[in-house]
């Protein structure tokens, strides 16, 4: 269609600053505010261009725009359903399961660590009754007292001592019944947690090789994409891109008729008649919605 690219608009050398993919996005952060809404005057992309030729490439660029919607629209699609992956909600369901799985365990260890505490505790009092008791029998039995109440006296103690280590001992192995039910389910969701994990394991494998196949998918489509996008002039793609960002994802219809097909509102007759009169490589938008509307060649 296009005869010379030299003196258009969208002549690949006339957009070197167009090569640069990462920069668009800056772009179009800059243009949002003066292109936001939609019910904005059409324009013609370069005035230089309009007064030098007045039917043309423009016009097969406008398609090219739909050629490269069809291509984000598509990619639109592969990442909502990388994003929606049933794969991707196992692995959560499975991380939910171990992350309540471990917030039991954390509680059951705490009551477990308790238990164990105070029996130490307990065995800590009983070794100092039985060092005490083995003080009272070494003077019992040295010789150095003779006194028979005084005999009596650490005889009594080394019972009541006795007595005291007894009951401590009694506690100690109620702490030690308390503690068995606790290693038991302890070491049931130690061995569910080593299943859960190797099922999350598994999972997420299964999620990578997934995405892997669609990552591809989108490569391919993102490659196409932007041999689309390097077709169309560089101010046409930053309002293109505002456009889909604020338009669902839709930013260039057809003009069928006297409908659009981006919102399939028809266009009022004057409006209609309006736009039959602009020059074909005029931007035109829909009254309605706001797309850029791509005439047919008609
Ligand atoms: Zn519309």
């Amino acid at each position: 269609m296009r005869a010379t690219g030299s003196d258009h608009y969208g002549a690949p050398d006339d957009r070197s600053a167009d090569g640069d993919r990462t920069s668009r996005q800056d772009d179009v952060d800059d243009l949002d505010n003066a292109t936001a809404g939609h019910h904005r005057s059409d324009h013609v992309l370069s005035p230089e261009h309009h007064r030098t030729r007045h039917h043309g490439p423009l016009m097969s660029e406008l398609a090219n725009l739909l050629g490269l919607q069809d291509h984000d629209v598509h990619l639109d699609q592969l990442r909502h359903r990388r994003a929606g992956l049933a794969e991707r909600a196992a692995v959560a369901g499975l991380e939910r399961e171990q992350a309540a799985l471990d917030a039991m365990i954390a509680e059951l260890r705490d009551r477990r660590d308790g238990i164990a505490r105070a029996q130490k505790r307990l065995e800590d009092e009983v070794a100092g009754l039985e060092m005490k008791v083995a003080a009272e029998d070494k003077k019992l039995y040295s010789g150095t007292v003779s006194a028979p109440k005084e005999l009596q006296a650490i005889q009594d103690e080394i019972a009541a001592l006795g007595r005291r280590q007894r009951h401590l001992e009694d506690e100690i192995i109620e702490q030690m019944e308390a503690a068995e039910p606790l290693d038991a389910q302890l070491a049931g969701h130690a061995s569910t947690r080593a299943e859960l994990t190797a099922r999350l394991d598994e999972a997420t494998a299964a999620l990578r090789a997934a995405e892997a196949v669609i990552d591809a998918d989108v490569a391919i489509e993102q490659a196409a994409r932007d041999r689309a996008a390097a077709s169309v002039p560089a101010a046409l793609l930053a309002e293109y891109d505002v456009l889909r960002r604020s338009l669902g994802g839709v930013a260039v219809a057809r003009l069928e008729g006297s409908s659009c097909r981006g919102c399939h509102l028809q266009l009022a007759a004057v409006e209609l008649e309006r736009i039959r009169k602009l020059p074909a490589d005029a931007v035109v938008h829909c009254e309605e919605c706001g797309r850029i509307l791509v005439r047919s060649s008609s």
